[in-house]
């Protein structure tokens, strides 16, 4: 039998065929078939650590609908908690009223069982095997234990108890009736007690590869570099410099008055994109921009995505007329900051397994339907065509390229593509919920990852420095709508730390002064 590497997968996988129900008092009342929200059978999973807390009160409704479906089909097969076969139990239960079944109901998840009391969250109740309870003096349930005990032992080799510590008291107790509440309203407080570390100050200087800051003014420049100042934050890169006049005014709005502390870089202008000629004249608006102060060149992700010819038809990422674009800036020396398409859950469909069902919520326009845009994969095809057809330009893809939740499949592109970068910027819960491979992924590829933010609030930089420079665990994130879930720090090597904070930029972007970082 195939195992991880605690040697449970598999008896978790072949555990889901069982629910527990439990009674008043707690003994396990019944075995029947798990099942799913939509009623179904549970299949094994094959998204082992998927929150449970995540169903909502309709879909318990559901899932016992489900139950009762598997009542019918499983009626001779299941036990009550005295090893009698169901329904032949009524003696017991007129006898000791208390044992009459409650709506309570113990319901398995990816491997984790939860109790699941009316008006109340599903209370976590054991791990992978149930924790079979003797209540005093039942010779009949002993043996009921003792024969489940068997079958596992015999099914899966191993019986791992789980912890009893979990069935307390506070189940027993009268329930009171509450609502259920929403998943916007379960906000939990961790009751973890571990080292914190606040770090307010990043530990070296460092470059920040991915803001935005669209024709600021004066005022705003200045409160930004005291701003900087507070979080050691030494040159930040304004991605939205455009291009022709207001490139020039973002530059000598943010570079003319503090040089060693700003880098735009310039965008493309699409507006006359069906004007025959387009190829040529974007690139010379690129030299032109370039001599005017612009440090490299951003492309938002409109590009690839909403970006049509008069046609209808859609610029692809790869298409052939932006190919001298991309060699000019390789003649340049200057680097490409591309963003294309989105996280891949917005092309998926907006459902309850989708990971970022709270953002699409808030901003049901992010979703990124097949009948409108073309499908994630359709993207990364075209984006690492692009990247291979332009070996002597250096590309940062934006936000890990997208593959945050895939390291590997980032470490492939990095292999093939010896000319392509990442930022970090706003996919930090992906590193945070995989610290392991994370540190291990930037010890490897430490020469290839950057320092970056996007949406400026110079209140949200010390979620990166916790992340990167300590161990702290399972703290919270600061933008829920990108991840309900905590995150961990990751705490890479000094060295690691700062190639991603500035030595990986100052190689890539020409004109920083690099005397302002240490060796
Ligand atoms: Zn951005």
């Amino acid at each position: 039998m195939p195992q991880d590497e605690n040697g449970r997968e598999h008896a978790t996988l072949a555990m889901a065929a069982t629910v527990y129900h439990v009674n008043e008092k707690r003994k396990d009342r019944k075995v029947e078939d798990c099942v799913r929200k939509d009623g179904d059978p549970q299949k094994p999973s094959k998204r082992p650590r998927e929150r449970f807390t995540r169903f909502r009160d309709d879909e318990f409704s559901q899932l016992q609908a489900g139950r009762k479906k598997s009542d019918q089909r499983r009626g001779n097969l299941r036990l009550d908690g005295q090893g009698n076969r169901q329904g032949q139990k009524t003696n017991d239960q007129t006898k000791h009223g208390k044992q009459k079944e409650t709506e309570q109901l113990a319901l398995r998840h990816h491997g984790r069982f939860y109790q699941r009391i009316p008006g109340r969250l599903p209370t976590f109740l054991w791990e992978n095997e149930p924790d079979v309870q003797e209540p005093r003096g039942t010779m009949n349930f002993r043996r009921t234990t003792t024969l489940f005990s068997l079958i596992f032992v015999a099914l899966f080799g191993a019986l791992i108890v789980g912890p009893r510590a979990a069935r307390t008291q506070q189940e027993q107790a009268p329930q009171k009736k509450q609502q259920t509440p929403t998943i916007d309203e379960y906000q939990t407080k961790s009751t973890l007690v571990t080292k914190e570390h606040k770090i307010e100050r990043a530990k070296f200087p460092f470059i920040d590869i991915h803001s935005h800051h669209w024709n600021p003014t004066a005022e705003e420049v200045d409160r930004l570099v005291k701003e900087m100042d507070t979080i050691n934050l030494r040159v930040m890169v304004n991605l939205s410099g455009g291009t022709g006049d207001q490139l020039k005014n973002t530059v000598a709005v943010m570079k003319g008055r503090y040089p060693d502390r700003f880098v735009v870089f310039a965008n493309m202008s699409y507006d006359d994109l069906n004007t025959p000629g387009f190829g040529k004249r974007v690139v010379a608006r690129l030299e032109e921009d370039v001599k005017n102060g612009a440090q490299g060149l951003k492309i938002f992700k409109n590009f690839g995505m909403d970006l049509k010819y008069a046609s209808g038809e859609r610029v692809h990422v790869d298409d052939p007329v932006f190919d001298p674009v991309f060699e000019k800036c390789a003649e340049l020396k200057i680097p490409v900051l591309i963003h294309v398409a989105e996280p891949s859950a917005f092309f998926d469909p907006w459902d309850y397994h989708n990971e970022r069902w709270e953002e699409l919520k808030e901003f049901p326009g992010r979703a990124r339907p097949p009948a409108k845009y073309p499908p994630f994969e359709t993207l990364m095809a075209e984006r690492n065509r692009l990247f291979a057809k332009h070996p002597k330009t250096n590309f940062i893809a934006a936000h890990l390229a997208f593959h945050g939740n895939d390291l590997e499949r980032l470490g492939k592109l990095f292999d093939a593509n010896p000319n392509v970068y990442v930022d970090i910027a706003a996919v930090l819960a992906e590193l945070g919920r995989q610290p392991y491979s994370a540190r291990d992924f930037l010890v490897k590829y430490q020469g290839r990852v950057l320092m970056g933010k996007d949406i400026y609030d110079v209140n949200e930089y010390k979620w990166y420095f916790r992340a990167l420079e300590t161990r702290d665990e399972y703290f919270e994130y600061y933008r829920k709508r990108h991840a309900f879930w905590r995150i961990y720090g990751f705490q890479v090597p000094d060295e690691v730390l700062k190639k991603i904070y500035y030595k990986n930029a100052l190689k890539l972007v020409p004109g920083i002064d690099a005397k302002a970082f240490p060796e």
